[in-house]
């Protein structure tokens, strides 16, 4: 039987976080077909045609996928992934929303964050907040897993290799969530998930206006993504996807800044894989410094200026 890879993009191209899960896909040993979901995706499949690894694109196309909702979408997916000996997609907010309805509907239990696949059915995934990891093995008829994307390595396209298209005919499902908008930050920044350098701050920044304008010029001389705490999210310094953590986004930048985070470990469960560690605290005990690489005890609004500074000069 075959891996169905759920597909994400953004109406162009195949996300990265989808390039890894197909490489995690890959590792099971079986065929791997790409479920692509959406309206007017004629490019999107066009990239994923060339996908190495990819043998067959499964195209969803429909006004009705104009944007995704997880409601329109998992009953879609559970249909097709009956077929499959497992059912893949990266862990992201989509995914995790899509996922476990699409479980649910086929009666499997679901395997979420999955950091490394040893077998078809044996992975290991993070317990407590990512203090542990566990081995787990799922006699499920089908897998449906969220993979951690920055434990596998992207496929990348290839010239020489185009997969098979086939069209899904979508089934008449009734339509019980409608879209109505949404709130967007349009940002130049790189995205939080995969950025190389994330600089993030916590509730001591004070307030929204703080927050961007200390970390702001900080991140664009560093062309790095913004990160945050919850206590800083909840507190409206910044925007829900900006929250790094167990809740929130999980990151392994090469360079992480932390900037008056105390360091819980509902906080360091999503940070802690990165390359290179740096944080500011003014307290010495502050539990940022078990995990942090460079720790430095100083007031922020200090520190932040003079690095800004010196990063100026060079
Ligand atoms: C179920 C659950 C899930 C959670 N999920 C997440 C999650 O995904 N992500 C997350 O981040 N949290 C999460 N939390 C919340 C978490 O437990 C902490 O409350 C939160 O991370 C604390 O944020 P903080 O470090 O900004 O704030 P605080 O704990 O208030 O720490 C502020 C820190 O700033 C330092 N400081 C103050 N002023 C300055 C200054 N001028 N210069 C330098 N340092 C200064 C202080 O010494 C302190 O260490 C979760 C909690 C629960 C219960």
């Amino acid at each position: 039987m075959s891996i169905l890879v759920l597909a994400e993009h953004d109406g162009q191209k195949i996300k990265i976080s989808t390039l890894q899960a197909i490489g995690a896909a890959k590792q099971m040993g079986s065929p791997v077909h790409l479920l692509i979901v959406g309206n007017q995706i004629r490019e999107v499949v066009a990239d994923a045609q060339s996908l190495e690894n990819v043998d067959k694109v499964l195209v969803a196309e429909a006004s009705r996928f104009n944007h995704l909702l997880a409601e329109d979408v998992a009953p879609l997916v559970a249909m097709i992934a009956t077929d499959y000996q497992a059912l893949v997609a990266a862990h992201t907010s989509f995914a995790r929303d899509v996922l476990p309805r699409t479980a649910a509907l086929l009666d499997v239990a679901m395997i979420s964050d999955v950091l490394e696949i040893h077998s078809p059915k044996t992975f290991s995934r993070p317990i407590y907040a990512g203090n542990l990891v566990a081995m787990v093995q799922s006699e499920e008829s089908i897998q449906v897993l969220t993979i951690r994307g920055n434990r596998f390595s992207p496929v990348n396209n290839s010239d020489s290799h185009i997969a098979v298209i086939e069209a899904i005919d979508i089934p008449d499902l009734p339509i019980n969530t409608i879209w109505i908008s949404e709130d967007k930050q349009a940002s130049d920044r790189p995205a939080l998930s995969t950025a190389k350098v994330v600089v993030s701050g916590g509730r001591s920044l004070g307030s929204k206006e703080q927050f961007e304008s200390t970390l702001g010029p900080l991140a664009a001389n560093l062309g790095a993504a913004i990160g945050a705490t919850r206590a800083a999210v909840d507190s409206g310094y910044a925007s829900n996807e900006s929250q790094v953590g167990q809740t929130g986004t999980q990151v392994a930048p090469d360079l992480y800044i932390a900037l008056g985070i105390s360091g819980s470990i509902q906080h360091t469960a999503g940070m802690k894989d990165s390359k290179v560690i740096v944080a500011v605290n003014l307290d010495p005990d502050a539990l940022i410094f078990q995990v942090a690489d460079y720790g430095l005890v100083a007031d922020l609004f200090d520190v932040v200026p003079q690095l800004n500074n010196a990063l100026a000069k060079n």
